[in-house]
């Protein structure tokens, strides 16, 4: 389809169109073959006014850069990343913006497999050593998905990673701000998972 944006781009797009077009892109990472790249003419090309399509909440981990792993180029998506995409006021408040006022259809909240931030939740959880500093509010805000599947689960880390995952979710849905638009249908708050190796993002609950 070269350049040419697809249903998902188009102003008042719907969430599904969206996340199709989302999920295209991570299809053209996939298969080595991306339309995107990140020159300066790309970046002059969206110099104008911005009309993003999709917002992606997503970890900080190195490994996940979030632009290249969609194929997106400048313009196309709003990136937030906080380790283990952990939530706070200035996340919600950001997503609160790109969906009021840049009328954007799709959230989508992407974890990743062997994510540290989780591991450092389920490692807190299993010495009862809470770290210090603002890491400590990391933990705390992955730990409730480390405690529902059980820290002695010897498949506690990647249970927790998708449980923390669907957690974000049901959060931001619940989102004053976003909580009116999803039950409309015109915004949709959706999970997903990368996995390192392959580059596929998988959809947490497909439907
Ligand atoms: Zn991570």
């Amino acid at each position: 389809m070269g350049g040419t944006p697809g249903q998902g781009r188009q102003a008042g797009g719907t969430p599904r169109a969206a996340l199709a077009d989302l999920l295209a892109g991570n299809r053209r990472f996939v298969s080595g073959q991306p339309i995107h790249g990140h020159d300066v003419t790309a970046a002059a090309a969206a110099s104008g006014d911005q009309q993003p399509y999709a917002v992606v909440l997503g970890c900080i981990d190195s490994r996940v850069p979030l632009e290249a792993i969609f194929d997106q180029t400048f313009g196309a998506i709003c990136v937030i990343r906080t380790g283990g995409h952990v939530l706070d006021r200035a996340v919600c408040g950001s997503i609160e913006y790109v969906v009021g006022q840049l009328g954007v259809p799709l959230v989508m909240v992407l974890g990743h497999e062997r994510c540290g931030a989780v591991g450092a939740a389920v490692d807190a959880l299993r010495t009862g050593e809470r770290p210090g500093g603002s890491l400590a509010y990391l933990v705390d805000e992955i730990a409730p998905a480390v405690t529902e599947i059980g820290f002695d689960d010897p498949a506690v880390h990647p249970l927790a990673i998708r449980r923390h995952v669907r957690r974000t979710v049901r959060t931001l849905r619940d989102d004053d701000l976003l909580a009116v638009p999803v039950a409309a249908g015109r915004v949709a708050v959706t999970g997903g998972l990368y996995d390192l190796a392959t580059g596929e993002v998988a959809l947490l609950d497909p439907g």
